[in-house]
């Protein structure tokens, strides 16, 4: 795309999961377009021999979805399998057959049509039969692109490493997300505290969201994605090309103490979602558990899961972390995380709807049941168990949940401060609770009205916003009045440069993805807790979230040293 002599072309967005990768762009394909209303088959064309198409085309779809399925692993797997599953079906098929044969339809118009009665049917029965219309589109999808020539949808199945360019991800585009063939993710739109901003985080992938012109990169265009920095450079040179390798390369570790180089000790620990990801995180030195999303077990449920179910999964986390703190959250459904036995889908404003603590009002009996697992869990395991309630906005609703944990013998009960209100009455709100934990991802997207799923409102998603840091030292003020604990698990403890602010303005631990903490460990390893303070105070103090990162970023030389 450029010559020697050219000045190189890059794009910028903003970096939400750190790193440098370089490869060929591969764009997801253009959502499959519906076939013509009311297209026929050309006069002279057997309609039997069309008929077969719609066989044949199925078959590929299902062949390659089971081929996907086999190489992908975890969640990827299972969706693809589901998929595939769905695909097996002969009825969508036969009923286009019908369509081509009785009214000599277009193949794939009869097959949009057919699936688009299915849908309405499957629809109409409402719950886990609703949920399976999202596979059945897809499998439309997949046998009409086969018809019509155009690229089967989700994330493309090429041979080779790439980085992968969309507009944004759908969770299950998401969840087949391969980190040993997608080298970086470049998407248009997508907030920084998205769910797919923390998968990709998760996964190690270096990601840049909200990039403008991203979607225009021709395919096979070689893009240098940095992560940190938020920049997509095409056609980089060699050197910049092997700078990024290297950096990939240099394994860092966590030593398993997080603390600042004065000594001050400011304890490092893991979010964690699906239970198998417990382990690795103890692997890599998490001092315990900030935050276990026990929604993320759920999912995919339609019915509230039993006692028995739960305490099985909880254990799993409780025993990776033997003898050591691990913070379980009850449900946070709702938003961009529904479970469908719990939420409501036709709230206006799900964001500011019934999600979080507030689903207890309508049914209690799912917390009760989660306290009883939780309880039950703990009493058979050696972690010290720490139960926290999610979107907790006033003291009552603080003291209400500390008595119902109580009820159930669980004594060290706590909020997350992810609402505004919480954040200014954390006075009393820790004068009830035995410690908050500051979701960083939502409390700015209240602070900020901005919804954390646009892309577009990225510059406002960050928690370097001065206004969030000002509602951090408030919670970390609550705190100290009762002295009582204050710890950061949104995506903001993640970032080691924000990591020393946080520290500075008073947070006592910080919990991350497990694959952050070298990096957060290193940078605060290497300043005084007098320096975070006084990096902290700058950053209050600037006018805006750029101005703030730039200023901390410029005081932290090991960031640049260490890439990051
Ligand atoms: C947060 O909001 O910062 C948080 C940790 O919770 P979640 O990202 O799961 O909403
Ligand atoms: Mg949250």
């Amino acid at each position: 795309m450029t010559t020697d002599t050219d000045p190189q072309q890059r794009l910028t967005g903003i970096g939400v999961s750190p790193g440098q990768a370089a490869g060929p762009v591969v764009a997801m394909p253009a959502p499959v377009a519906e076939p013509p209303v009311g297209a026929t088959l050309a006069e002279g064309l057997d309609a039997e021999q069309a008929a077969e198409q719609i066989a044949a085309a199925s078959s590929r779809a299902q062949a390659d979805l089971r081929e996907a399925a086999s190489r992908a692993s975890g969640a990827g797997k299972e969706v693809l399998e589901t998929t595939a599953m769905m695909a097996a079906d002969p009825s969508l098929v036969s009923a286009a057959q019908a369509l081509v044969r009785g009214n000599r339809l277009d193949p794939a118009r009869a097959v949009w049509q057919s699936a688009a009665t299915v849908i309405e049917q499957l629809s109409a029965l409402g719950g886990y039969m609703a949920e399976r219309t999202r596979d059945v589109a897809d499998v439309r999808d997949r046998i009409v692109a086969a018809l019509t020539g155009q690229l089967p949808p989700g994330v493309p199945d090429v041979d080779h490493p790439f980085v992968l360019v969309a507009t944004d991800l759908s969770p299950a585009d998401t969840a087949t997300l391969d980190p040993a063939r997608v080298l970086a993710l470049v998407t248009s739109e997508g907030g920084p505290t998205s769910h797919t901003a923390i998968l990709a985080r998760a996964l190690g992938i270096p990601a840049v969201v909200g990039t403008a012109g991203a979607t225009a990169i021709p395919d096979g265009t070689v893009a240098l994605v940095d992560g940190t920095a938020g920049t997509v450079t095409l056609d980089p040179t060699p050197e910049q090309v092997a700078h990024a390798a290297a950096l990939a390369a240099r394994v860092r570790t966590f030593d398993g103490t997080g603390r600042t180089s004065d000594g001050h000790r400011v304890p490092l620990l893991a979010n964690v979602g699906k239970p198998e990801g417990a382990q690795a995180a103890a692997d890599a030195g998490a001092e315990g558990v900030g935050l276990f999303r026990t929604e993320f077990c759920f999912l995919d449920r339609t019915d509230a899961p039993s006692v028995a179910e739960q305490v099985a999964q909880y254990r799993q986390v409780l025993a990776a972390f033997a003898g050591k703190k691990v913070v379980v959250r009850t449900l946070d459904a709702g938003a961009d995380k529904p479970l469908p036995f719990l939420t409501s889908t036709d709230e206006p404003n799900p964001a500011l709807g019934v999600r979080g603590y507030r689903t207890s009002w309508r049914n209690p009996e799912v917390l009760e049941d989660q306290l009883t697992a939780i309880a039950q869990a703990a009493a058979a395991e050696t972690a010290d168990v720490w139960v926290m309630a999610p979107m907790i906005a006033t003291v009552p609703e603080t003291a209400a949940f500390v008595e119902r944990c109580r009820a159930h013998g669980l004594s060290t009960a706590g909020v997350m401060v992810e609402v505004p209100s919480a954040a200014l009455q954390s006075g009393q709100i820790l004068a009830h609770a035995a410690f908050a934990s500051i979701g960083t991802n939502d409390l700015t997207q209240y602070t900020m009205a901005s919804d954390r799923m646009l892309g577009e409102l990225a510059t406002l998603s960050t928690a370097w916003q001065p206004a969030v840091l000002q509602l951090v030292a408030a919670t970390c003020r609550g705190g100290a009045q009762n002295d009582r604990p204050v710890g950061v698990c949104g995506e903001a403890a993640a970032d080691p440069a924000l990591a020393v602010v946080l520290v500075g303005l008073g947070v006592a631990t910080l919990s991350m993805t497990a694959r952050a903490l070298p990096d957060v460990a290193a940078v605060l390893g290497s300043v005084t807790l007098a320096t975070c303070q006084e990096l902290a105070a700058l950053a209050v103090a600037a006018d805006s979230a750029e101005d703030a990162r730039r200023t901390v970023r410029s005081r932290l030389p090991l960031l640049e040293e260490l890439g990051l």
